[in-house]
């Protein structure tokens, strides 16, 4: 009798928990119409944030970035990427027209958890002192104009109203940062102060968003590269725009005609996201409420959140791990995207990693292979639809761009430079991607659209930018 019981009270609890998967199954749904939807949304909030400040959640911000690289760009520049979990410094000795690249080195820094919700200064300090052990060590392979001031692009991949190609005030943190101070400061005079602190003589000549500084950089190796989108800790994208077509720009027409806008498509919300009761409790817990709300449905911190919120709740509920609710499982953001992908992509038929990573990271150990299947099915429900909203959100770009049909007579291409570690190392992700954009554009149009993996385009892309508003520019040209 015993055993028949126990036998009942697992299966109540396997319909229960199934009952939890299932429900969260169909509220994260994303049929192609659905999509569509999500695309004509983005593309209206983009003509309404193009229209005045303040005119939509999409900021639509101008970069003052109004051309793009030629190949001409000539001279030793620096480049310091900020943005997510690691940053980066960058030199790269640019050879001009016929050499380009020379010669480039670059070194990868890990932040310090601490510093992303510290003081403002102890960031800054931290990131210019950095950045003048990397200049200490030089050497001859670079080669600067004697007599000149180092020059540096500074990717900074937050927010920003620029002013000019090299100043702008912080609107808001968002990722894992939080430091309230820098909001509304220049983030430049800032990094300068920090510059001097440390004795290093070096200008600031461009500031850059990741998806302007990927742009770039995607541009200086092709040609047909007119839009950057950025999947990592978080998301965004940035596009080239027809001068004229931004009336809340009151500057003077730039000769291009043109102007890149940094989208912070992160922000962007609407009523056709199928957004669900985790997502709204992700949400109404994490630094930022009420911002980032697409950002939080497709970006690299959120995913594994999305699904250890959903776990925790069958194991609350349905006793999903047995009597207990496994302690581990309780701590916010300790399923990383990146275990939630490898445990997604495992491929061995008893789901070995599965096991391995629940036992490792969560301190689980009595899992059988039906419940490791519907943990890979739980992290396939919340990669695909990040990554078909994210199709969509592309769709609605080409959408304002004119690209999402062929013109009669026109052989245009199409490229899309593409960077950030959920692109580049989640598979399942990136496949699911590229399915969609192609089931959304349909077949003759998907042939002239290229999503192109730029590895690390925004620091060369920062450096380039820097260069063609190099102080020193006149001087070069005469
Ligand atoms: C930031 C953007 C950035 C993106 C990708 C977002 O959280 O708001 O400025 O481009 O992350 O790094
Ligand atoms: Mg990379």
């Amino acid at each position: 009798a015993v055993v028949v019981h126990r036998k009942m009270k697992m299966s109540g609890r396997w319909i229960k928990a199934m009952e939890i998967v299932k429900q969260f199954e169909e509220k994260c749904g994303t049929p192609i119409s659905k999509l569509r939807q999500v695309a004509d949304a983005m593309t209206v909030e983009m003509h309404a944030g193009l229209a005045s400040e303040g005119g939509s959640k999409l900021k639509m911000l101008i970069s003052y970035v109004d051309n793009l690289p030629t190949g001409n760009e000539k001279g030793l520049f620096y480049a310091l990427d900020l943005g997510g979990t690691n940053f980066r410094v960058l030199r790269v000795q640019l050879g001009g027209k016929d050499s380009g690249i020379v010669n480039q080195q670059f070194e990868e820094v890990s932040i310090p958890p601490s510093l992303m919700t510290g003081t403002s200064d102890a960031l800054f300090d931290y990131i210019a002192a950095e950045l003048a052990k990397f200049v200490s060590r030089e050497g001859t392979d670079f080669q600067l104009t004697p007599g000149r001031q180092r020059e540096l692009g500074f990717t900074f991949s937050f927010p920003v109203m620029q002013s000019s190609i090299a100043s702008g005030t912080l609107l808001r943190w968002t990722k894992g940062f939080s430091i309230d101070e820098t909001v509304g400061q220049d983030v430049v005079a800032e990094l300068t102060k920090a510059m001097e602190r440390q004795g290093l003589d070096m200008r600031v000549s461009a500031l850059v968003n990741d998806t302007v500084g990927t742009l770039a950089g995607g541009r200086y190796t092709n040609n047909d590269v007119i839009a950057a989108v950025i999947l990592g800790t978080g998301s965004n994208a940035a596009y080239v725009e027809r001068a004229q077509a931004i009336p809340k720009w009151h500057g003077l027409l730039p000769k291009s005609g043109q102007m890149v806008i940094n989208m912070e498509w992160g922000n962007f919300r609407s009523s056709h996201l199928p957004l669900t009761e985790y997502d709204h409790a992700l949400d109404a817990e994490s630094l930022n409420p009420g911002e980032q709300i697409y950002e939080k449905v497709i970006s690299g911190m959120y995913l594994g959140e999305i699904v250890r919120r959903v776990l925790c709740r069958m194991a609350e509920e349905a006793a999903f791990f047995g009597d207990t609710v496994p302690p581990k499982l309780k701590v916010p953001f300790v399923l990383r995207t990146p275990v939630m992908s490898a445990m997604h992509q495992d491929t061995s038929p008893d789901l070995k990693i599965v096991a391995n990573k629940l036992k490792d990271i969560l301190e689980i150990s009595n899992t059988f292979l039906k419940m490791r299947k519907v943990i890979v099915e739980l992290c396939d429900i919340v990669a695909r639809r990040g990554a078909r909203l994210s199709a969509a959100g592309i769709l609605g770009i080409l959408k304002k761009m004119g690209r999402d049909t062929i013109k009669e007579g026109e052989k245009q291409r199409t490229v899309i430079a593409m960077d950030g570690g959920l692109y580049e190392h989640y598979t399942e992700y990136r496949k699911s991607l590229e399915n969609s954009l192609n089931e959304l554009l349909g077949e003759e149009v998907s042939e002239t659209i290229v999503v192109e993996h730029s590895n690390d385009g925004s620091g060369i892309g920062a450096a380039l930018l820097a260069a063609s508003h190099s102080q020193y520019l006149e001087m070069d040209e005469s």
